[in-house]
């Protein structure tokens, strides 16, 4: 599993304290699935994700809505507005395996 997380953000992850944190985080809800809802998607022609939306259930906090569309995720807790990235988002790309275009990540917070 822990192969499948790109470079990048394995980088990220080193680099940045509260980064590290929300991606510990994100095994807490990993070790209780039914906290991970998937609710809606969309797959294009090659069977590729093209957007979906899941639903976190925080026992602190409530719920979460985790929002991918085409390379970009987005998700409703404060910590995401931050750094574009949070344990919700974290927890959605290791159950999907889709994970953020870097790229468009980055460009998107300026
Ligand atoms: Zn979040």
């Amino acid at each position: 599993m822990t192969s499948d997380i790109p470079d990048w953000i394995k980088e990220w992850i080193q680099k940045d304290r509260l980064v590290r944190n929300k991606f510990k985080i994100s095994h807490k809800y990993m070790s209780h699935p039914k906290r991970i809802q998937y609710m809606k998607g969309e797959k294009d022609d090659q069977n590729e994700w093209i957007s979906f939306k899941y639903m976190i259930i925080s026992t602190k906090y409530g719920k979460y809505w985790v929002r991918y569309n085409q390379g970009l995720y987005e998700c409703s807790c404060p910590f995401f507005k931050h750094r574009g990235i949070c344990s919700h988002i974290f927890s959605v790309c290791q159950v999907t395996g889709v994970w953020p275009d870097k790229e468009l990540l980055f460009s998107s917070k300026n």
